[in-house]
């Protein structure tokens, strides 16, 4: 299987604290994993230093066989808390995210009309973005992500903000994307994990402690005194 993506001893100190710590993974291409791990475990911190949103303390992080790719053009990442310009229309922001990853204008405002009726915005491409619910940003959060077509998804928390129907229909979005994107995302809940994939990458206290088959996991730690930290 092509690696598309390599991390190798990662790890990010603030201050006297190593929020994630030597951290050793690679993910095949066309494969979807959960990163999952209790609140505090270092998801965020992990998925935005694969990003290129913040620098590691120490390790590296290879895309493509590369360490200095163009993560802008290869990577979508949807932040925990994406934020949006209140005062631009959904059309507005997410052809603006296409220019950033190096789209031309005309492909950027094409792709971002086509992008945005993906993911159920098409009614919605001029409304403000202020004026969106929770559910509507996930969706325009996803847009942004997917837009330039990368080839690797990040996804911090994809679902948790959201109610079951909202929930629902983010998940059947990403369910549809896994044919043509190697997908990562983070979660706190084990079902949520399993659902979308059989592989995952299990992080606690910033260290890699499991990764692999979720029945593996599964059977390992689905015991009583450990359910408490699967969320
Ligand atoms: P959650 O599920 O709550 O989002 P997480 O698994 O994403 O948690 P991180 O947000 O990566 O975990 O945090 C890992 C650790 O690093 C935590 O102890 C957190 O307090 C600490 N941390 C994160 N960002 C910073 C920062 N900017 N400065 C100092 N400490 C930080």
């Amino acid at each position: 299987m092509t690696i598309i993506l390599e991390a190798d001893h990662l790890t990010k100190i603030y201050g006297s604290e190593r929020a994630v710590n030597e951290v050793t993974f690679a993910l095949g291409e066309g494969t979807s994993t959960a990163l999952i791990g209790p609140n505090g475990a270092g998801k965020t911190t992990t998925l935005s230093m694969l990003g290129g949103l913040l620098e590691p303390t120490t390790g590296t992080i290879s895309l493509n066989g590369e360490k200095r790719a163009d993560v802008r053009k290869h990577i979508g990442f949807l932040p925990q808390y994406p934020q949006f310009f209140s005062w631009l229309t959904a059309l507005e922001f997410t052809e603006m995210a296409a220019k950033l990853s190096g789209m031309d204008a005309r492909s950027a405002k094409l792709e971002a009309q086509k992008t945005l009726e993906f993911v159920g915005l098409g009614d919605a491409l001029r409304k403000k973005t202020g004026t969106f619910s929770g559910g509507m940003k996930q969706r325009l959060g996803l847009a942004q992500a997917i837009v330039h077509k990368p080839k690797l998804l990040l996804l911090d928390e994809p679902v948790s903000a959201l109610d079951p129907v909202g929930r629902r229909e983010i998940m059947n979005l990403l369910k549809s994307l896994q044919q043509d994107m190697t997908i990562l995302y983070s979660t706190h809940i084990l079902n949520d994990a399993e659902e979308m994939t059989d592989q995952l990458l299990f992080l606690r206290k910033g260290q890699l402690v499991e990764q692999g088959s979720i029945g593996d996991v599964r059977a390992k730690y689905d015991q009583p005194r450990y359910r408490v930290e699967f969320g």
